[in-house]
């Protein structure tokens, strides 16, 4: 609920909780959820989960924060687990999404200027979402996003999500290109999959033109689409990668990750935070990674996630005004043929929480943790409320 003393920047729905367990929230009337959001997929492992409360407590009760003036070895504790889990070299630790990719943005901007390019350039693409600062508003395919805040920051060049020859074509045309910044599945455009191949091909163009590819894995990162990070479905490594939301499982983290060449282009004084990669929320993201490698719960999401996807298919079959299921992982979208109005909040009154993106695609991200019989009961209340709308 707005009060005034709020800026009203969000639409919030009339309900909020006070404590969670697993997939499921309780609200201030003591009536339960199943939460198939995670907080825009942030709580993977689910609420209250005792190896992050446990860790965070701990660790509260010890030292907060000292500054990265000196060191901090949980910071390095997670600097090794994430780069051996992502395949990347370096990281550089922040406190969002929007911050990781600005690390990026300014990653790729160096590596132009180290080239000998002064006006470097970024190839992004329609749809995009990479957050709400100046820079990553400006890299964000949307002019909702944009609309009002101009000047948008310059060196961003739009293409279309999923075409390889759009993106050769630029590269012949613009020799101020230096990256290609990229979502492996765009998340708020509507769960939007590129075609197979895509990222390998995009790979393959970056070496020919010495260019980064830099992967926002922002959304898609953190066991979300059934592999650590979405690029290793496949074979595309990324030079950079950033990531965020699902890291933390709820404690604020965001993290730039670099390889070869891109690993070490920063150095003192080209970057900082004052919060970034502090202990406490470093304990949270050491347990969370800690918690999905030893629960595998990479490949349970990938199961979890398909047969969410094949229920959703099966239920939604005859349905009128569903266009389409779609997934990769825990990471589900169905369009519809019209505007979903009405739908989150009759969901909510189902006690189940979901989320439109695009005006027209339910998004589902559920807990990486959650149970075959918790996936069926989504099903159920989906299939029912859309089928009570078509009639
Ligand atoms: C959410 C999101 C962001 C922004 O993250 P914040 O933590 O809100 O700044 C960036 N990129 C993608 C792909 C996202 O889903």
């Amino acid at each position: 609920m707005s009060t005034p003393s709020i800026m009203p920047t969000y639409k919030r729905l009339d309900v909020s909780f006070t404590h969670g367990e697993g997939c499921w929230l309780y609200d201030t009337h003591g009536r339960r959820y199943l939460d198939a959001l995670s907080g825009i997929a942030v709580c993977g492992l689910g609420h209250a989960h005792p190896a992050v409360t446990e860790a965070i407590t701990a660790q509260a009760g010890k030292l907060l924060h000292t500054s990265n003036l000196y060191g901090i070895p949980l910071q390095q504790e997670l600097a090794d687990r994430l780069t051996r889990a992502a395949g990347m070299d370096t990281v550089f630790f922040g406190n969002s999404g929007a911050e990781a990719n600005e690390g990026a943005i300014k990653l790729a901007r160096l590596f132009g200027h180290r080239k000998g390019i002064d006006k470097p350039a970024i190839i992004v693409m329609e749809g995009a979402f990479h957050g709400r600062t100046l820079a990553t508003l400006s890299a964000t395919g949307s002019r909702k996003v944009q609309a009002g805040f101009e000047p948008l920051v310059s060196g961003f060049v739009r293409a279309r999500y999923g075409d390889l020859t759009e993106i050769s074509a630029i590269a012949r045309n613009n020799p101020r290109i230096v990256a290609v910044l990229v979502e492996p599945v765009q998340g708020e455009a509507g769960i939007r999959l590129p075609p197979p191949g895509y990222l390998e091909g995009l790979r393959e163009i970056c070496d020919a033109n010495d260019w980064l590819l830099m992967l926002d894995e922002v959304q898609t990162g953190n066991g979300r689409t059934g592999r650590m990070f979405a690029w290793q479905h496949g074979s595309a490594a990324p030079d950079v990668l950033t990531t965020a939301k699902g890291l933390g499982n709820g404690v604020p983290i965001g993290a730039c990750l670099a390889r070869g060449k891109a690993a070490s282009l920063f150095g003192p004084g080209n970057h900082g935070s004052t919060f970034g990669g502090n202990p406490l929320a470093c304990a949270a993201a050491n347990a969370v990674l800690r918690v999905i490698e030893e629960q595998q719960l990479c490949a349970h999401a990938e199961q979890m996630g398909d047969e969410l996807v094949r229920q959703l298919r099966e239920a939604l079959a005859s349905v009128p005004g569903v266009r389409e299921v779609r997934g990769k992982g825990l990471m589900v979208g169905i369009e519809l043929e019209a505007a979903g109005t009405g739908l989150v909040e009759d969901a909510l009154a189902a006690g189940l929480l979901i989320n439109l993106t695009g005006d027209n695609v339910i998004r589902l991200l559920p807990p990486l943790v959650i149970s075959a019989d918790e996936v069926t009961q989504i099903t159920h209340i989906l299939a029912t409320l859309l089928r009570n709308r078509a009639a």
